[in-house]
């Protein structure tokens, strides 16, 4: 048995045992895939108070290290459910997993398009990272799809690589920073089609192209493209602890500001709870903030 199991184990749920541990208690994070959540994928971090610039993965093996290092122990298993009581029974992989306190820290998941052959083209032209598959596409032309920091920084990265980087966003004032738009403005080989949504994706076994549809006229023209980066947001993934926990519409576990659900020593952290900013800075927050207060409920 451990005082604290978390589940997630990326920017909020390594800082949540990095605090935890240091106070003492063991821990055990369940991941599902691997560890470092969604940061992995960024390929530069430059808005975290006190490092300059690193990438998304080493950001995160510094975080893994940090932990580990304090002692946590990590699982990959798939966390179905949570069985509530002083002592809570976690399931993930066929097994149970007994503890004091739960923090949940399952962050988001890359939104698809939802547009036929998406599924199949993923891998064969679509790619929801730039960091993992901006290398197979060097010297080619490529769009992607978005208007935050993800789509914006995936852009910047892509065109270090690519012969040409379309950026395609359905509106035409940009949700990711100001920063980040005016060193693409000033890149020879990046063109934006602002006001367009893609409607179709072009190409049987490999995509060849994106059909580009005008938001405001409602034109459609072909784009030719070798491949296409979706970075239009994240979804949540709360569906094992939706009968425990209250979700909201979008599925996001309603918490406040201090990671507290409504159900004693369960906690929500990071891009997995209801809150207005999701970053790095305020994922290792939640981690720090739910970790104490587990802390504070074991005693
Ligand atoms: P995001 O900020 O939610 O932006 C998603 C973008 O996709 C928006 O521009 C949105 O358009 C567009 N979009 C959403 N659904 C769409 C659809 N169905 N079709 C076409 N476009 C669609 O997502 P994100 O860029 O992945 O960033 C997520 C969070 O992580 C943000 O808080 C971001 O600041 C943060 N982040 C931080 C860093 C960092 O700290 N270095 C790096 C990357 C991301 P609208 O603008 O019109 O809604």
């Amino acid at each position: 048995m451990h005082d604290i199991v978390i589940v997630g184990a990326g920017t909020a749920g390594l800082s949540a045992a990095i605090y935890a541990l240091r106070a003492g208690k063991s821990v055990l994070l369940l991941e599902q895939l691997t560890y470092g959540g969604q940061i992995v994928n960024t390929p530069e971090v430059e808005n975290y108070p006190g490092i300059k610039s690193i990438s998304g993965f080493d950001f995160a093996q510094g975080l893994y290290e940090q932990a580990t290092s304090l002692g946590a122990e990590l699982d990959f298993a798939q966390v179905t459910g949570i069985d509530n009581g002083e002592i809570k029974t976690v399931h993930a992989g066929g097994k149970d997993y007994e503890c004091r306190a739960v923090i949940i820290a399952t962050g988001a998941k890359n939104r698809p398009l939802g547009l036929p052959k998406e599924q199949e083209l993923t891998g064969s032209g679509v790619s929801y990272c730039a960091t993992c598959d901006g290398a197979f596409f060097r010297g080619k032309a490529v769009a992607v799809n978005g208007g935050g920091n993800t789509a914006l920084e995936d852009a910047l990265f892509l065109s270090n690589y690519c012969s040409k980087v379309t950026v395609v966003h359905r509106r035409d004032a940009f949700r990711g920073e100001e920063k980040l738009v005016q060193r693409l403005r000033e890149k020879d080989n990046v063109e934006f089609e602002l006001n367009a949504t893609i409607s179709a994706l072009i190409g049987d076994d490999e995509l060849t192209g994106i059909e580009l549809s005008n938001t405001k006229s409602g034109e459609k023209k072909e784009l030719a493209v070798d491949g296409l980066f979706i970075a239009i947001g994240q979804m949540p993934d709360n569906a094992a602890f939706a009968s425990l926990v209250e979700v909201d519409p979008a599925g996001y576990i309603v918490a406040g500001e201090d990671c507290k659900t409504a159900v004693e020593g369960i906690y929500a952290a990071g891009d997995c709870r209801t809150k207005t900013v999701r970053q790095l800075t305020t994922a290792a927050a939640d981690g720090a903030v739910a970790a104490l207060a587990a802390c504070a409920y074991i005693g």
